[in-house]
C-alpha cells in the first residue's frame, strides 16, 4: 500500500501502470472508513490489478459549515483500516492540491435529478460532489469506480457526469452495508450517543415497513405511516419520498419498483438512507 499526497504522484504512478498495461478501480471517500466502504474497495481489488481509494473530506459539497467542522477525520485509522491490502494506492489531498487555483471548470446542468431529494434539501450540495468527483476521475483515469447505493441520488448524479464529461468510466453500484440491527453503515454514525444511535434505527425499520407493504395501501398512507415510526423515535424528518428509481421523481401510485429515501435529524447529525421496494402489482 502506497500513500500519496500530490497530484503528480498520482500522474507518475499512473503512467507506470499504463507502461505495465494495468487497469485501475477507483473508490473516493471522505474517509472515517467502516466496513460499507471496505466493501467497495475489497471489491474494486478483486476486479482491478490496481486501485487508488481517495480520501479527502470535500468542503465544497457541505451547505453547512457546522456540519464539514463535525465531520470525523482520521487518516491514521483509515490507512491501518486498510492495511494489508495489496496493489493499493491511497489519495490524501490537501485543499490546494485537490483544488488548484488555476485549475479551470465547467459545472455541469445537474437538471431536474439534481433539484429533488437531497438537491432541494442541500443547495450546492451536488455541484460540490460533481466537481471534486470530476477533478478525482480526470485525475486518477480509473477503467472502473465504485459508488454505494446508500447515497442512491449521487450514484444517479455520478452516471450523469460520466456521461457529460465523456469519461467512460464502468460506474459500479454497490449495495448498501448494514450493522447487525439494520443501520446503514456511515461515517455519520460515530457522531451519534448510545440513545440517538439506538433511535437511528426508526430509519431502517421504517424502511422495512415500506418495503413489506408497498403495493398494499395508498402510497400516501404507507407513507405517513413510514414517518410516524420516524418520528415517534424522537428523530425530525426532512423528507421521506417514495420515487421512480431512474427519474427520482415522487410516486403517486405503485409501480413495479421504487424506491423510499429518508432524510432524519437524530441529535445533532443528518443521517440519509433508502431502500429499493417492490410491489405485486
Ligand atoms: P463517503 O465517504 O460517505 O463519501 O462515501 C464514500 C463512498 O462509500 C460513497 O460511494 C458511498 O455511497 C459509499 N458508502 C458509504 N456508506 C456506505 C454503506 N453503508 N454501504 C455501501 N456503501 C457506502
Amino acid at each position: 500500500m502506497q500513500t500519496f499526497v500530490t497530484r503528480q504522484e498520482i500522474i507518475e504512478w499512473r503512467q507506470q501502470l499504463r507502461g505495465d498495461q494495468k487497469q485501475i478501480g477507483f473508490v473516493p471517500t471522505m474517509g472515517a472508513l467502516h466496513q460499507g466502504h471496505l466493501a467497495l474497495i475489497k471489491r474494486a481489488c478483486s476486479e482491478n490489478a490496481a486501485v487508488v481509494v481517495s480520501i479527502f473530506v470535500n468542503p465544497k459539497q457541505f451547505n453547512q459549515n457546522a456540519d464539514l467542522q463535525a465531520y470525523p477525520r482520521m487518516l491514521e485509522a483509515d490507512l491501518a483500516l486498510l492495511k494489508g491490502l495489496e496493489n493499493l494506492v491511497i489519495f490524501a489531498p490537501n485543499e490546494q492540491e485537490m483544488y488548484p487555483k488555476d485549475l479551470p471548470f465547467s459545472p455541469m446542468p445537474l437538471g431536474r435529478i439534481g433539484q429533488l431529494l437531497e438537491g432541494a434539501h442541500r443547495p450546492g450540495h451536488f455541484e460540490g460532489v460533481v466537481h471534486v468527483v470530476h477533478h478525482l476521475f480526470a485525475l486518477v483515469q480509473p477503467k472502473k469506480a465504485y459508488f454505494g447505493q446508500k447515497d442512491f441520488q449521487q450514484l444517479a448524479i455520478i452516471r450523469l457526469l460520466n456521461t457529460f464529461y465523456g469519461f467512460g468510466i464502468d460506474i459500479i453500484g454497490c449495495e448498501t452495508v448494514r450493522e447487525a440491527d439494520g443501520l446503514a453503515m456511515s461515517s455519520r454514525n460515530l457522531r451519534l450517543n448510545a440513545q440517538e444511535r439506538q433511535n437511528a434505527l426508526a430509519i431502517s425499520q421504517a424502511l422495512h415497513f415500506v418495503q413489506n407493504y408497498a403495493g398494499k395501501s395508498t402510497v400516501e398512507q404507507i407513507k405517513k405511516d413510514a414517518c410516524a415510526i420516524i418520528k415517534q423515535a424522537g428523530l425530525t424528518i426532512e423528507y421521506l419520498e417514495i420515487v421512480d428509481p431512474y427519474t427520482l421523481e415522487n410516486c403517486i401510485e405503485w409501480q413495479k419498483e421504487q424506491v423510499c429515501c429518508v432524510a432524519a435529524i437524530c441529535g445533532e447529525v443528518r443521517l440519509i438512507d433508502n431502500m429499493l421496494c417492490e410491489s405485486v402489482l
